[in-house]
């Protein structure tokens, strides 16, 4: 199997926030990968801006010394060609400086997309300078990083500012999760094989268990974490929309609005969560190791560093399917995965064996992306007939060879920007909604005053949310197995 690479047309890439981290450890690195693989034209620019001063060849010198951090294979002729087609200007988002000097910079013949890499204060003001510059142009595009909003009111004033400015089908708002190739694998498992959409529904699965767990905690990013926890930061946007790839129905086609049609469909369909459906933690001070508390220097801080609910989709298709989401800081393995439980067979036909397990269809998005299904084989040997389970397992990396080297998330993310394929960003109604479901719940502990509880670090998480399961007479697959 080989992999094509379609060049993109030539573009003009604003980028805001050039200097900042998000810039320098994925966005430019990743702009150098497409440019390497002949995917980036050589017609095309980047034009980096922050408020910093400097001219072009020391905005190279920085672009050049981030590729080599975080894009350590390059190839120095490459890296030379590439930089050829970046420069800068100096603009201050809040001030009147630079903005001309910006839209000299600019092509009237290319793509334009303008990248807003900068804290989402910023994003209404910059978008409304740039339609007073006349830079928004109509076929020009906006590319805005999470977070999109803190509540559902900040979302829906993020959504009329942008609005104000550019056209619903001008704005891109990034969840790096949709770019992933195992997500993007996930729509592909379910609506280009006839085998799971017929069991793919309440008369044959369990419940469905989505796991986002790392190892690291919030040190060195405690006070912007601390304002925002593991609801806002992860469930409302990374696990939502993984849910909502798991649970929609199939879109009529694939383009951008049949896909995010459903979705929304989906987050609308949320029913509300019980305070008792959800467990909260943060991890522990021990001994020669800061906890939650200290790394964000707020003793009496209520802001959970793990969660993890039950959610109910009240349709047709899923009645009675409990979603289990679960998320948390320095967990005991670093793991995302969508694990499907279907059914224990109804009858057994073997003695002695005790109760069949049902299969679970495991997409894991990391580390190692791949698919397993677990299923029930005779356990090989003379004497007796004994069942056991045996995963199926697909590594993308075994099975495709080099081809499994998928583009980071944020490349594939970028060149569908210039490509104006919206399908893999979030709609603007599909953020409000997420929002309207979550906000509820936070306001619920804000009233109550609840406390997270704690857990150890390296562990699975508090007690209360194996508590959850338990109740349910199910148990979360384990986490670093
Ligand atoms: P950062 O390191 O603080 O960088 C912020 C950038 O914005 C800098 O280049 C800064 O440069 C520029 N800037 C700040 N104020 C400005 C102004 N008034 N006018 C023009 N430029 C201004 O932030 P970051 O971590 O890269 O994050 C950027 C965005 O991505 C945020 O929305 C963040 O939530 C999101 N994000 C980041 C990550 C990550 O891993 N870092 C992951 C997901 C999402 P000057 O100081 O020179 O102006």
């Amino acid at each position: 199997m080989v992999s094509r690479v379609i060049p993109v047309d030539p573009f003009d890439l604003v980028l805001f926030g050039a200097t900042g981290d998000l810039a320098q450890r994925k966005i430019l690195p990743g702009l150098y990968h497409r440019f390497e693989v002949g995917q980036m034209p050589e017609e095309a620019r980047i034009i980096g801006t922050a408020r910093s001063d400097m001219d072009s060849d020391g905005f190279r010198a920085v672009v050049r010394n981030s590729i080599k951090e975080f894009a350590p294979s390059y190839e120095k002729d490459t890296l030379d060609r590439f930089l050829s087609k970046v420069d800068y200007v100096p603009v201050d988002a809040l001030g009147d400086a630079g903005w001309s000097d910006l839209a000299k910079a600019l092509r009237s013949d290319v793509i334009r997309a303008f990248y807003l890499s900068v804290g989402p204060g910023l994003f209404s003001g910059i978008a409304q300078r740039l339609y007073d510059a006349g830079l928004a142009t109509s076929d020009s595009r906006i590319v805005v990083e999470k977070p999109f909003g803190h509540d559902l009111a900040s979302a829906k004033a993020l959504n009329e500012g942008l609005r104000a400015c550019f056209q619903e089908h001008q704005i891109y708002r990034i969840d790096h999760y949709l770019g992933k190739e195992t997500v993007q694998n996930l729509m592909a498992l379910r609506f280009a094989n006839s085998l799971f959409e017929p069991l793919w529904n309440a008369t044959h699965i369990d419940h469905v268990q989505i796991t986002v767990a790392e190892t690291v905690g919030v040190e060195g990013r405690g006070a912007y974490y601390d304002q925002s926890g593991a609801m806002r930061d992860m469930i409302q946007n990374h696990l939502v929309q993984l849910m909502c790839l798991t649970a929609m129905e199939p879109p009529s086609k694939f383009s951008p609005n049949s896909v995010r049609d459903e979705k929304v469909k989906v987050i609308e369909a949320l029913e509300p969560v019980e305070p008792k459906d959800i467990a909260r933690g943060q991890y522990r001070t021990e001994k020669g190791d800061d906890g939650y508390l200290d790394h964000v220097g707020d003793p009496g801080s209520r802001t959970e560093s793990y969660i993890a609910l039950k959610a109910h989709i009240g349709n047709w298709r899923w009645a009675g399917v409990p979603f289990y989401l679960r998320t948390g800081k320095r967990l005991r393995g670093r793991e995302s995965e969508i694990a499907v439980f279907f059914r224990d067979p109804p009858h057994t036909i073997f003695p002695n064996v005790g109760p069949l397990h049902g299969n679970v269809l495991v997409i894991r998005l990391q580390p190692d992306e791949g698919i397993t299904l677990r299923t029930t084989i005779k356990e090989p040997g003379q004497g007796g007939f004994r069942l056991s389970d045996v995963a199926l397992d697909m590594s993308f990396a075994d099975a495709l060879g080099d081809n499994a080297k998928s583009p980071d998330a944020y490349e594939r993310l970028i060149m569908d920007v210039i490509r104006g394929d919206q399908t893999l960003f979030m709609r603007g109604d599909e953020a409000e909604a997420a929002w309207a479901w979550v906000d509820p719940i936070i306001h619920g502990w804000e009233e109550r005053g609840d406390k997270p509880a704690k857990y150890d670090q390296g562990s699975s998480g508090p007690e209360e949310a194996l508590m959850l399961m338990h109740r349910d007479g199910r148990r979360w697959r384990q986490i670093g197995g």
